[in-house]
C-alpha cells in the first residue's frame, strides 16, 4: 500500500518507515501535520498513520480537515494516551481506527491489513511466507516451523527470525537487530540480543546451528 506517516518523533519516524518499507510498504514520512496535509493532497494515498501529538497543528485536526476535503484513504491514529477522550476525540474527527503508544510493530502491520481488507472488500494481499532450509515463517498466523513442526517462539525470538529471513546470507550487526525486535526500547543493550539469539537457536533445535556467530560484528542465517 502507499502509506503517509506523520509523525515528529525523528527515531520513530525512522524506524517505522524502515519496518513498513521491509513491509513492502511505500511510505511517505512528514514530520508535522502541515507537511501531512500537503503530502496527503498528492494521488493514491491508502492509509494515513498519524500521531495526535504534532508541533504545529494537532492529528486530530489534520484528520479534521482531510475528511473536509473528501478524502476516502484511511486514517490510523497513534494516540500517546489510552484515554477514551482521546480515542473518541480521534474517531469523531475521521480515524478508522487508533492505536496507542507504545505498541508492538506487529501491531501495527495488523491494523493495516485489516484497513486495507475493509478498504478492497473480498481482496487479500498475498501474504509472504519466509523459509530458510527447514525454517518457515508465516507472516499471516505469525507461526514458524522447523520441517512442519511448529515452534513456540516469543514475540522478540519472532522478530529476530523474521529480520534474519529477510535477510538471508547477511550479516546483521547487534544495533540492526535490536532496532528490528526493539525498536520502541531505549534501555535495551546489545547483550540482549545475545541472550534472544540464544533462545532462538535453543528452540530451532537442530536448525538453530543456521543463526551463526560474526565474530566482532553479529550475526548471520546461513542461506546455504
Ligand atoms: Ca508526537
Amino acid at each position: 500500500m502507499h502509506l503517509l506517516l506523520v509523525e515528529d518523533d525523528e527515531r520513530l519516524g525512522r524506524v517505522l518507515k524502515r519496518l513498513l518499507e521491509e513491509d513492502r510498504h511505500v511510505v511517505d514520512l512528514a514530520t508535522d501535520g502541515e507537511t501531512g496535509l500537503d503530502l496527503a493532497a498528492g494521488d493514491g494515498i491508502d492509509v494515513v498513520i498519524l500521531d495526535v501529538g504534532l508541533p504545529d497543528i494537532s492529528g486530530i485536526e489534520v484528520a479534521q480537515r482531510l475528511r473536509r476535503r473528501g478524502t476516502a484513504m484511511a486514517i490510523l491514529m497513534l494516540t500517546a494516551r489510552d484515554t477514551v477522550g482521546d480515542r473518541v476525540a480521534g474517531l469523531d474527527a475521521g480515524a478508522d481506527d487508533y492505536l496507542v503508544k507504545p505498541f508492538a510493530f506487529e501491531e501495527l502491520a495488523a491494523r493495516l491489513r485489516a484497513l486495507s481488507r475493509r478498504a478492497e472488500p473480498g481482496t487479500r494481499r498475498p501474504e509472504p511466507r519466509l523459509v530458510a532450509g527447514p525454517i518457515a515463517l508465516d507472516e499471516t498466523t505469525r507461526r514458524v516451523t522447523v520441517k512442519g513442526t511448529p515452534v513456540d517462539l516469543s514475540p522478540r525470538e519472532f522478530s529476530l527470525l523474521e529480520c534474519f529471513l529477510r535477510h538471508p546470507g547477511q550479516t546483521l550487526s547487534r544495533d540492526q537487530l535490536l532496532d528490528q525486535a526493539w525498536p520502541y526500547s531505549v534501555a535495551v543493550t546489545p547483550n540482549a540480543v545475545d541472550a534472544y539469539v540464544h533462545y532462538l537457536r535453543t528452540k530451532l533445535g537442530a536448525a538453530g546451528d543456521r543463526v551463526e556467530t560474526v565474530r566482532g560484528v553479529g550475526y548471520r542465517l546461513s542461506d546455504a
